[in-house]
């Protein structure tokens, strides 16, 4: 009898949890980036997640179960919240936040009005709210520089992508082997944090992909892959960024791609169908300027260094461009269907070369981005 109401209780929280009252819209003085601070009901109350603090203004967290006090670091200061407590530790001042900060399924809840504190009181020079906005200014330009890349080579481990047909390659082994040229170049040359999806022949989800780039603050994602089509002569190179898909090519390689998911849980599977993607979906469109811009960027290098026909930049609705909320990129080097180019794809010097173009791409982005700023 316990259990079914506890379990009972946990629905209605959870439930009571889903309905985001609203949210602000973050954007960031000279800076492109954007986000969105959720607002979620607790009690009829509310609340905002402190990891979405984090992330929103670049901080870090520490939970201390010990003491039982979470210390949240922003703008190079430092508050202490205490558990099922309704104050806030700042400098040698507490300051009441009016309802006690909750702990549900893991993470800590504070109350709305701490957005309020940091706008009014902690840091109205980097915090200005603005009609249910947030407009976040950081004095350090460092902020605003692109420094963390990630590169997805595609599919791995149980799905192998496309396989040639005239000598059995596997799109996962000539991506990877792409992407790690890419990562080189990258380091080589320019000052910025290389990370990868994957590094071996391991299977990672769609989902994972993504989530990997959003934990880490990338600043711009690259997905990178080889195509296929039932046409045998189709050849070049194409490069996507995410939208509903506009032609019937664009579709196609889209189902391709996407069909992945069938070696995924039913659960993730689920999820990519369900309400949080189309979220997921809003945020990416923000990114779509200049997702479009890396995307001319890279189709440029390709065709030039490749000598491959130039398919032109597309728009497709791929699963792994879904969740990332920063310009991410789709690249299809060349195709492993056709006879010539598979044969191209397995030399190292293709390869090198479909990694060159992607890094000067990467890095006209960055230049122009960082002088922006
Ligand atoms: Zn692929």
């Amino acid at each position: 009898m316990k259990h079914k109401l506890l379990i009972i209780l946990l629905i209605i929280i959870f439930s009571s949890l889903a309905l985001y009252a609203k949210e602000y819209a973050v954007s960031y003085l000279n800076s492109t980036r954007k986000d969105h601070l959720p607002i979620h009901k607790i009690d009829g109350k509310n609340y905002v997640n402190i990891y979405d603090i984090e992330r929103t203004f670049d901080g870090s967290i520490e939970v201390d179960q010990i003491t039982q006090t979470v210390e949240l670091k922003i703008f190079d200061q430092l508050m202490t919240f205490s558990f099922f407590n309704n104050w806030v530790h700042f400098g040698k001042t507490s300051y009441n936040l009016h309802n006690d900060i909750e702990i549900i399924d893991g993470f800590f809840y504070v109350p709305e009005y701490f957005i309020n504190l940091c706008a009014n009181k902690f840091f109205p020079d980097a915090v200005i709210l603005d009609n249910g906005s947030i407009i976040v200014h950081f004095a350090s330009m460092e902020k605003y520089l692109i420094k963390t890349i990630v590169l997805d080579p595609g599919h791995g481990g149980k799905d192998s992508g496309a396989v040639g047909r005239h000598f059995g390659t596997y799109e996962k082994d000539i991506v990877l082997k792409i992407t790690k040229k890419v990562k080189a170049l990258l380091e080589q040359n320019l000052d910025v944090k290389v990370l990868l999806t994957r590094s071996d022949d391991r299977f990672v989800s769609l989902g994972d992909r993504t989530e990997f780039a959003n934990e880490q603050h990338a600043d711009i994602f690259v997905s990178i892959h080889c195509n296929a089509a039932y046409n045998t002569k189709a050849n070049g190179s194409e490069v996507y960024y995410l939208s509903t898909a506009q032609t019937h090519e664009a579709r196609a390689v889209e189902a391709m791609e996407n069909e992945v998911i069938k070696f995924e849980d039913p659960e993730s599977i689920k999820r990519y169908k369900d309400l949080d993607f189309i979220l997921y979906d809003m945020r990416q469109t923000e990114y779509l300027n200049e997702s479009s811009e890396l995307s001319d960027m890279c189709q440029k290098e390709l065709t030039r260094n490749l000598g491959t026909k130039d398919n032109g930049v597309r728009q497709a609705n791929f699963y792994v461009l879904r969740g990332a909320f920063m310009p991410a990129i789709l690249v299809e080097v060349a195709y492993l269907s056709n006879k010539n180019e598979e044969k191209k794809l397995r030399t190292d010097d293709f390869q090198n070369r479909a990694a060159k173009a992607i890094y000067v791409s990467l890095k006209q982005f960055k230049e122009k981005y960082d002088k922006m700023n």
